[in-house]
Protein backbone atom coordinates (compact mmCIF):
# COMPACT_ATOMS: atom_id res chain seq x y z
CA UNK A 1 0.00 0.00 0.00
CA UNK A 2 1.67 3.20 -0.76
CA UNK A 3 1.13 5.77 2.20
CA UNK A 4 2.98 8.06 0.82
CA UNK A 5 1.82 11.67 1.05
CA UNK A 6 -0.09 12.48 -2.06
CA UNK A 7 0.62 16.27 -3.51
CA UNK A 8 -1.51 18.25 -5.89
CA UNK A 9 1.00 20.61 -7.65
CA UNK A 10 -1.32 23.60 -9.53
CA UNK A 11 0.45 25.59 -11.86
CA UNK A 12 -1.22 28.98 -12.44
CA UNK A 13 1.58 30.64 -14.12
CA UNK A 14 4.68 33.27 -14.02
CA UNK A 15 8.34 33.11 -13.40
CA UNK A 16 8.67 29.97 -11.97
CA UNK A 17 7.17 28.23 -15.14
CA UNK A 18 9.71 29.65 -17.78
CA UNK A 19 12.83 27.90 -19.25
CA UNK A 20 15.04 29.73 -21.61
CA UNK A 21 15.58 28.25 -25.46
CA UNK A 22 19.26 26.86 -25.29
CA UNK A 23 19.58 28.08 -29.02
CA UNK A 24 17.62 31.52 -29.01
CA UNK A 25 17.74 32.29 -25.44
CA UNK A 26 14.18 33.62 -25.24
CA UNK A 27 11.90 32.50 -22.33
CA UNK A 28 9.07 29.88 -22.89
CA UNK A 29 6.61 28.54 -20.88
CA UNK A 30 7.61 25.53 -19.46
CA UNK A 31 5.18 22.21 -19.51
CA UNK A 32 4.08 20.93 -16.75
CA UNK A 33 2.78 17.65 -17.36
CA UNK A 34 6.43 16.81 -18.01
CA UNK A 35 7.88 17.93 -14.57
CA UNK A 36 9.33 14.46 -13.10
CA UNK A 37 11.33 14.41 -16.59
CA UNK A 38 12.44 17.63 -16.61
CA UNK A 39 13.31 17.99 -12.65
CA UNK A 40 14.29 14.47 -11.97
CA UNK A 41 14.99 15.45 -8.16
CA UNK A 42 11.41 15.31 -7.57
CA UNK A 43 11.09 11.55 -7.97
CA UNK A 44 13.68 11.43 -4.45
CA UNK A 45 10.83 13.51 -2.78
CA UNK A 46 9.03 11.08 -0.49
CA UNK A 47 5.82 11.81 -1.57
CA UNK A 48 3.49 11.29 -5.02
CA UNK A 49 2.59 14.05 -6.94
CA UNK A 50 0.46 15.10 -10.16
CA UNK A 51 0.37 18.17 -11.74
CA UNK A 52 -2.86 20.28 -13.28
CA UNK A 53 -1.91 23.82 -14.75
CA UNK A 54 -4.65 26.59 -16.15
CA UNK A 55 -5.19 26.37 -19.92
CA UNK A 56 -3.54 29.61 -20.33
CA UNK A 57 -0.86 30.57 -17.50
CA UNK A 58 -1.07 34.18 -16.40
CA UNK A 59 1.89 36.51 -15.47
CA UNK A 60 0.67 37.23 -11.85
CA UNK A 61 -0.24 40.69 -12.13
CA UNK A 62 -3.46 39.52 -14.59
CA UNK A 63 -4.62 38.10 -11.51
CA UNK A 64 -8.37 38.56 -10.29
CA UNK A 65 -10.73 36.99 -8.17
CA UNK A 66 -12.45 34.89 -10.97
CA UNK A 67 -8.82 33.20 -10.72
CA UNK A 68 -8.96 32.97 -7.14
CA UNK A 69 -12.26 31.15 -7.43
CA UNK A 70 -11.00 28.42 -9.89
CA UNK A 71 -8.05 27.84 -7.64
CA UNK A 72 -10.06 27.60 -4.65
CA UNK A 73 -12.59 25.23 -6.52
CA UNK A 74 -9.63 23.44 -8.15
CA UNK A 75 -8.25 22.54 -4.31
CA UNK A 76 -11.80 22.00 -3.18
CA UNK A 77 -12.56 19.25 -5.93
CA UNK A 78 -9.60 17.39 -4.86
CA UNK A 79 -9.51 18.06 -1.55
CA UNK A 80 -10.10 13.83 -0.50
CA UNK A 81 -7.86 12.82 -2.92
CA UNK A 82 -4.84 14.64 -1.81
CA UNK A 83 -2.85 15.68 1.72
CA UNK A 84 -1.73 18.46 0.39
CA UNK A 85 -1.46 21.22 -2.51
CA UNK A 86 1.52 23.09 -3.87
CA UNK A 87 0.21 26.16 -5.92
CA UNK A 88 3.14 27.95 -8.54
CA UNK A 89 2.37 31.27 -9.11
CA UNK A 90 4.04 34.42 -10.08
CA UNK A 91 5.40 36.45 -7.09
CA UNK A 92 4.07 39.69 -7.63
CA UNK A 93 0.41 38.91 -5.97
CA UNK A 94 1.19 36.14 -4.43
CA UNK A 95 0.09 37.50 -1.04
CA UNK A 96 -3.06 38.53 -2.06
CA UNK A 97 -3.97 35.33 -3.78
CA UNK A 98 -2.75 33.74 -0.50
CA UNK A 99 -4.77 35.67 1.19
CA UNK A 100 -7.96 35.63 -0.69
CA UNK A 101 -7.57 31.74 -0.53
CA UNK A 102 -7.18 31.54 3.30
CA UNK A 103 -10.96 33.44 3.19
CA UNK A 104 -12.34 31.08 0.30
CA UNK A 105 -11.56 28.26 2.07
CA UNK A 106 -12.62 27.49 5.20
CA UNK A 107 -12.08 25.22 7.35
CA UNK A 108 -8.76 24.18 5.52
CA UNK A 109 -7.23 21.50 7.54
CA UNK A 110 -4.56 20.59 4.77
CA UNK A 111 -1.58 22.39 3.62
CA UNK A 112 -2.15 24.75 0.48
CA UNK A 113 1.48 26.34 -0.24
CA UNK A 114 2.09 29.66 -2.83
CA UNK A 115 5.56 29.14 -4.40
CA UNK A 116 7.40 30.57 -7.15
CA UNK A 117 10.64 32.33 -7.89
CA UNK A 118 12.32 35.56 -9.14
CA UNK A 119 14.72 33.22 -11.71
CA UNK A 120 12.93 31.01 -14.51
CA UNK A 121 12.87 27.22 -13.80
CA UNK A 122 15.37 26.88 -16.85
CA UNK A 123 17.40 29.57 -15.43
CA UNK A 124 21.86 28.12 -14.01
CA UNK A 125 21.28 30.78 -11.00
CA UNK A 126 17.66 29.39 -10.90
CA UNK A 127 15.91 29.99 -6.95
CA UNK A 128 12.80 27.90 -8.34
CA UNK A 129 14.29 24.80 -7.77
CA UNK A 130 14.76 25.18 -4.44
CA UNK A 131 11.03 27.39 -3.75
CA UNK A 132 9.50 24.11 -5.58
CA UNK A 133 11.03 21.08 -3.79
CA UNK A 134 11.05 22.48 -0.31
CA UNK A 135 7.38 23.60 -0.77
CA UNK A 136 6.57 20.09 -1.77
CA UNK A 137 8.48 18.86 1.20
CA UNK A 138 6.57 21.00 3.48
CA UNK A 139 3.08 20.26 2.26
CA UNK A 140 4.18 16.25 2.67
CA UNK A 141 5.02 17.10 6.49
CA UNK A 142 2.74 14.49 8.43
CA UNK A 143 2.72 13.70 12.05
CA UNK A 144 0.80 10.63 13.45
CA UNK A 145 -0.64 10.75 9.88
CA UNK A 146 -2.01 14.28 9.88
CA UNK A 147 -0.64 17.11 7.81
CA UNK A 148 1.81 19.07 10.23
CA UNK A 149 0.62 22.83 7.57
CA UNK A 150 -2.63 23.05 8.01
CA UNK A 151 -3.38 26.28 6.51
CA UNK A 152 -2.44 28.61 3.72
CA UNK A 153 1.47 29.08 3.95
CA UNK A 154 3.48 30.98 1.37
CA UNK A 155 7.04 29.70 0.66
CA UNK A 156 9.98 31.52 -0.47
CA UNK A 157 14.00 31.39 -0.04
CA UNK A 158 14.15 29.38 2.96
CA UNK A 159 11.18 30.70 4.91
CA UNK A 160 7.07 29.21 5.28
CA UNK A 161 4.81 32.24 6.05
CA UNK A 162 1.13 32.26 6.97
CA UNK A 163 0.03 33.56 3.11
CA UNK A 164 -2.44 36.15 4.49
CA UNK A 165 0.25 37.62 6.60
CA UNK A 166 2.88 38.41 3.79
CA UNK A 167 3.75 41.06 1.33
CA UNK A 168 6.47 40.99 -1.67
CA UNK A 169 8.79 43.51 -0.45
CA UNK A 170 11.29 42.82 -3.30
CA UNK A 171 11.88 43.05 -6.34
CA UNK A 172 14.92 41.44 -7.38
CA UNK A 173 16.33 40.00 -4.19
CA UNK A 174 15.51 36.19 -4.15
CA UNK A 175 14.45 36.45 0.14
CA UNK A 176 11.15 38.44 -1.59
CA UNK A 177 8.77 37.96 1.06
CA UNK A 178 8.05 39.30 4.67
CA UNK A 179 5.59 38.59 7.09
CA UNK A 180 6.84 41.36 9.34
CA UNK A 181 3.51 40.74 11.97
CA UNK A 182 3.75 37.52 12.15
CA UNK A 183 6.31 34.78 12.59
CA UNK A 184 7.48 32.87 10.21
CA UNK A 185 6.20 29.50 10.48
CA UNK A 186 9.01 26.98 8.96
CA UNK A 187 12.48 27.53 8.27
CA UNK A 188 14.31 25.14 5.49
CA UNK A 189 17.95 24.70 6.70
CA UNK A 190 20.24 21.52 7.43
CA UNK A 191 16.72 20.25 8.52
CA UNK A 192 12.97 21.32 8.29
CA UNK A 193 12.44 23.62 11.28
CA UNK A 194 8.70 23.65 12.05
CA UNK A 195 7.68 26.84 14.42
CA UNK A 196 4.82 24.13 15.85
CA UNK A 197 3.41 27.11 18.24
CA UNK A 198 2.97 29.55 14.96
CA UNK A 199 0.73 27.03 13.28
CA UNK A 200 -2.48 27.40 12.63
CA UNK A 201 -5.27 25.28 14.51
CA UNK A 202 -8.42 24.69 12.91
CA UNK A 203 -11.88 23.57 14.31
CA UNK A 204 -11.09 19.69 15.00
CA UNK A 205 -13.27 17.99 12.38
CA UNK A 206 -14.72 20.57 10.82
CA UNK A 207 -15.61 20.55 7.04
CA UNK A 208 -14.17 22.74 4.66
CA UNK A 209 -16.30 25.43 3.03
CA UNK A 210 -15.90 26.79 -0.21
CA UNK A 211 -16.87 30.07 -0.75
CA UNK A 212 -15.60 31.65 -3.88
CA UNK A 213 -18.27 35.19 -4.74
CA UNK A 214 -15.77 38.04 -3.95
CA UNK A 215 -17.82 41.66 -4.07
CA UNK A 216 -14.92 43.83 -5.63
CA UNK A 217 -16.67 47.19 -5.65
CA UNK A 218 -13.77 48.21 -3.39
CA UNK A 219 -11.30 50.82 -3.04
CA UNK A 220 -8.50 51.86 -1.56
CA UNK A 221 -6.98 55.17 -0.89
CA UNK A 222 -3.28 55.84 0.21
CA UNK A 223 -2.93 59.02 2.14
CA UNK A 224 -0.25 61.73 1.84
CA UNK A 225 0.37 64.71 2.89
CA UNK A 226 -1.07 67.36 1.12
CA UNK A 227 -3.97 64.77 -0.35
CA UNK A 228 -6.67 67.39 -1.82
CA UNK A 229 -10.50 67.75 -1.21
CA UNK A 230 -11.39 67.31 -4.67
CA UNK A 231 -9.86 63.74 -5.12
CA UNK A 232 -11.03 62.62 -1.57
CA UNK A 233 -14.48 63.85 -2.36
CA UNK A 234 -14.72 61.92 -5.65
CA UNK A 235 -13.29 58.82 -3.75
CA UNK A 236 -15.22 59.17 -0.71
CA UNK A 237 -18.81 60.52 -2.92
CA UNK A 238 -18.82 57.52 -5.27
CA UNK A 239 -21.92 55.61 -5.66
CA UNK A 240 -19.34 52.41 -7.30
CA UNK A 241 -17.88 51.34 -3.83
CA UNK A 242 -19.18 49.56 -1.25
CA UNK A 243 -15.97 49.29 1.00
CA UNK A 244 -12.65 51.49 1.28
CA UNK A 245 -9.67 50.78 2.29
CA UNK A 246 -7.28 53.67 3.70
CA UNK A 247 -3.76 53.47 4.35
CA UNK A 248 -3.31 55.92 7.44
CA UNK A 249 -0.21 56.91 9.20
CA UNK A 250 1.90 55.29 11.75
CA UNK A 251 -0.76 53.75 14.48
CA UNK A 252 -3.77 54.69 12.30
CA UNK A 253 -3.99 58.54 12.08
CA UNK A 254 -4.81 60.75 9.16
CA UNK A 255 -5.16 64.49 9.00
CA UNK A 256 -7.90 66.29 11.58
CA UNK A 257 -8.85 68.93 8.46
CA UNK A 258 -12.92 68.87 8.74
CA UNK A 259 -13.49 68.19 5.61
CA UNK A 260 -11.64 65.25 5.97
CA UNK A 261 -13.80 63.96 8.97
CA UNK A 262 -16.79 65.25 7.40
CA UNK A 263 -16.49 63.06 3.87
CA UNK A 264 -15.88 60.06 6.18
CA UNK A 265 -18.90 60.70 8.31
CA UNK A 266 -21.45 60.95 5.49
CA UNK A 267 -19.52 58.24 3.77
CA UNK A 268 -20.33 56.22 6.73
CA UNK A 269 -23.79 56.96 7.31
CA UNK A 270 -25.21 56.12 4.05
CA UNK A 271 -23.79 52.79 4.41
CA UNK A 272 -19.99 53.04 2.98
CA UNK A 273 -17.58 50.37 5.20
CA UNK A 274 -14.39 51.98 5.90
CA UNK A 275 -11.17 50.17 7.13
CA UNK A 276 -7.93 51.59 8.50
CA UNK A 277 -4.89 49.82 7.79
CA UNK A 278 -1.45 51.42 8.33
CA UNK A 279 1.56 52.22 6.01
CA UNK A 280 3.70 50.65 7.70
CA UNK A 281 5.03 47.72 7.12
CA UNK A 282 4.76 46.51 11.19
CA UNK A 283 2.52 47.34 13.87
CA UNK A 284 -1.02 47.93 14.16
CA UNK A 285 -3.45 50.33 13.87
CA UNK A 286 -4.21 51.75 17.53
CA UNK A 287 -7.23 54.03 16.93
CA UNK A 288 -7.83 56.37 19.69
CA UNK A 289 -4.09 56.68 20.85
CA UNK A 290 -3.48 59.94 19.26
CA UNK A 291 -5.82 62.56 18.56
CA UNK A 292 -5.25 62.22 14.99
CA UNK A 293 -7.52 58.64 14.95
CA UNK A 294 -9.64 59.05 18.04
CA UNK A 295 -11.84 60.98 15.87
CA UNK A 296 -11.95 58.32 13.24
CA UNK A 297 -12.78 55.95 15.42
CA UNK A 298 -16.01 57.25 17.16
CA UNK A 299 -17.48 58.30 13.23
CA UNK A 300 -17.35 53.97 12.58
CA UNK A 301 -14.16 53.65 10.96
CA UNK A 302 -13.44 49.97 11.19
CA UNK A 303 -10.20 48.84 12.58
CA UNK A 304 -7.50 46.78 10.12
CA UNK A 305 -5.67 46.60 13.12
CA UNK A 306 -2.11 44.93 12.13
CA UNK A 307 -3.43 43.09 8.90
CA UNK A 308 -1.56 43.68 5.78
CA UNK A 309 -3.60 46.04 2.69
CA UNK A 310 -3.46 42.69 0.80
CA UNK A 311 -5.58 40.57 3.84
CA UNK A 312 -7.44 43.73 4.08
CA UNK A 313 -8.51 43.65 0.44
CA UNK A 314 -9.18 40.24 -0.01
CA UNK A 315 -11.15 40.11 3.70
CA UNK A 316 -13.13 42.91 2.43
CA UNK A 317 -14.29 41.13 -1.19
CA UNK A 318 -14.82 38.14 0.75
CA UNK A 319 -17.10 39.82 3.20
CA UNK A 320 -19.27 41.83 0.75
CA UNK A 321 -19.15 38.87 -1.01
CA UNK A 322 -20.76 36.76 1.67
CA UNK A 323 -22.92 39.78 2.36
CA UNK A 324 -22.13 40.13 5.96
CA UNK A 325 -23.63 43.69 6.65
CA UNK A 326 -24.05 46.46 9.42
CA UNK A 327 -22.33 45.65 12.23
CA UNK A 328 -21.64 42.16 11.86
CA UNK A 329 -19.80 43.19 8.89
CA UNK A 330 -17.50 45.96 11.52
CA UNK A 331 -17.45 42.45 14.40
CA UNK A 332 -16.19 40.03 11.70
CA UNK A 333 -13.61 42.18 10.29
CA UNK A 334 -11.91 42.89 13.50
CA UNK A 335 -11.41 39.64 14.72
CA UNK A 336 -9.43 37.28 13.15
CA UNK A 337 -11.11 34.86 10.82
CA UNK A 338 -8.10 32.65 9.56
CA UNK A 339 -5.24 34.38 11.58
CA UNK A 340 -4.50 37.48 9.87
CA UNK A 341 -4.99 39.67 12.82
CA UNK A 342 -2.71 39.25 16.27
N1 LIG B 1 5.65 39.19 -13.08
C1 LIG B 1 5.83 37.84 -12.60
C2 LIG B 1 4.52 37.39 -12.00
O1 LIG B 1 4.18 37.81 -10.92
C3 LIG B 1 6.94 37.80 -11.60
C4 LIG B 1 7.11 36.43 -11.00
O2 LIG B 1 6.75 35.41 -11.56
O3 LIG B 1 7.65 36.33 -9.89
O4 LIG B 1 3.84 36.59 -12.59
Amino acid sequence: MNTQPNILLIYTGGTIGMVKDATSGALKAFDFTSLLVKIPELRLLDCSIETISFDEPIDSSNMNPKYWADIATIIADNYMKFDGFVVLHGSDTMSYTASALSFMLENLSKPVILTGSQLPIGDLRTDAKENLITSIQMASLQKDGEPVIREVGLYFEYKLYRGNRTTKLSAEHFEAFESLNYPFLAESGVHLKVNTDALWKPKANAELILRTTMDSDIGVLKLFPGISRPICEAILRSKLIKGLIIETYGSGNATTESWFLDLLKTAIDKGLYVVNVTQCVRGSVNMGQYETSSQMKSIGVISGNDMTTEAAIAKMMYLLGVKISGKDFQFYFERSLRGEIS
